[in-house]
């Protein structure tokens, strides 16, 4: 059988790939996998008690594109979900983004806002050029906060110190001196009403769509016929590694389920400090399922298994550009997705880079009309 696409990884890059390929080119696909589900780091599934978990770490959607609200819209309903976390710290749990109550409560403050700003620019340490995943949260809040919320959480995390990593790990987090406690920010913030999975199988649900998953590309490439790649794993590893390896940051998670309804007070808490673990899911509070026992996961950070975080921090993004440069030489090889471009991507922005991706092979000028249905 002749492809005009082969599509490693099942994630949500290679899946928004082949279904746009499909439905809209009248593309033949083989769609591949070395896992045994597609979904990829997204995949959810019910666990042998029937609650709903999240394999590989707990996934909130969030998005300020309405254009990938509305195609990923056309696989799935919506349970509106707004994210909030509480942080383990001194024996309390306060929230995380840090805000006023965070502050009044770990000192035993009553802060205004106001008063907040004013604390905030007299602990803040100026840094003339912010770098670091350090600096920027040491500027904003100041030495103890940074060192209570952020220094332990983030060398667990990513295995090296917040002074080595580039200032967008920790910017991802805000400060804010207001009450809002939620994670996120964003225009849409839900979950998918069904699970990523089922929406995922709507996805790749067509006849020019062949799923080949239990498979590793490397092992079947020889015997492929086909016009064109789409590489979603990652770009290290198709080029064999040969400047050398990316490196990656693996979890490992302890999935649990207890004889509780419920387990904490919000679907996550943080651990920042004296534990090896980094947080705490359960997923009820996420999914909103009702069950008489819950579901709870440990993640504990790793270097070895699968590769779930490229690390930000300069020396690898110059690895990176040696890699990207051979991939640009390779006219009929797209490399997509967090591990086939080497960056830390929330799900909106792999799926905004596939629809990208798409208009560009499609010859389509605007992300409207690559969206429809
Ligand atoms: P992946 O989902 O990694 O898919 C790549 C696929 O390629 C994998 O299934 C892999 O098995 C397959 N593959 C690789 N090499 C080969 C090969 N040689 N042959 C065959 N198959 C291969 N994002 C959010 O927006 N919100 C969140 O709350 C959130 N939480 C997260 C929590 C954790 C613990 C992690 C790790 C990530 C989280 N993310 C979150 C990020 C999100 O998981 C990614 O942005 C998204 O899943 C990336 O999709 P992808 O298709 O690029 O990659
Ligand atoms: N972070 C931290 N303490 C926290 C939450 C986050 O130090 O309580 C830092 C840490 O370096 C983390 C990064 O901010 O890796 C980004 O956090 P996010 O929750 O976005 O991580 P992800 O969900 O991608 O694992």
């Amino acid at each position: 059988m002749h492809y005009d696409y082969v599509i490693v990884g099942a994630g949500f890059a290679g899946s928004v790939l082949a279904e746009r390929l499909a439905t809209q080119l009248d593309k033949r696909i083989l769609l591949i996998d070395k896992r045994s589900h597609i979904g990829g780091n997204a995949f959810d599934c019910l666990n042998e008690d029937g609650i709903l978990i999240h394999q590989y770490g707990p996934h909130i959607f969030h998005t300020n594109s309405p254009e990938v609200y509305t195609y990923l819209s056309q696989f799935t309903q919506w349970r509106p979900y707004e994210h909030r976390v509480l942080a383990s710290v001194d024996g309390q749990l306060l929230p995380i983004p840090i805000n006023l109550d965070t502050v009044n409560k770990l000192y035993g403050y009553s802060f205004t806002s106001e008063q907040l700003m004013a604390y905030f620019d007299s602990v803040g340490e100026p840094v003339a050029d912010i770098q670091t995943a350090e600096d920027v949260v040491v500027s904003q809040v100041g030495r103890d906060l940074y060192e209570k919320f952020f220094r332990g959480y983030t060398r667990k995390q990513w295995g090296v110190d917040p002074s080595q990593l580039d200032k967008m790990v920790t910017a991802r987090i805000p400060t804010r001196i207001n009450q809002d406690d939620r994670y996120f920010t964003d225009q849409f913030q839900c979950m998918p009403l069904h699970g990523y999975t089922k929406m995922f199988e709507k996805m790749v649900d067509h006849p020019n769509i062949q799923l080949l998953l239990g498979t590793d590309f490397k092992e079947i490439n020889q015997q492929l016929s086909f016009d064109e790649l789409i590489y979603t794993g990652p770009i290290d590893e198709y080029f064999d590694c040969c400047y050398g390896k990316l490196p990656y940051r693996s979890l490992r998670f302890d999935h649990q389920t207890l004889e509780v309804a419920n387990y904490q007070p919000v679907a996550v808490v943080n651990y920042p400090n004296e534990h090896a673990y980094t947080r705490i899911t359960e997923y009820k509070k996420l999914t909103g399922q009702e069950h008489t026992k819950t579901s709870i996961t440990f993640e504990y950070p790793q270097d070895e298994g699968d590769p779930y975080y490229p690390i930000p921090r300069p020396e690898n993004a110059a690895l990176y550009r040696q890699y990207k440069q051979l991939a640009d030489g390779q006219a009929s090889v797209h490399f997509v997705g967090r591990l086939g471009t080497y960056r830390y991507y929330n799900m909106d922005q792999v799926v905004a880079q596939a629809l990208t991706l798409f208009k560009k092979l499609a010859g389509i000028d605007s992300l409207q009309e690559a969206i429809k249905g």
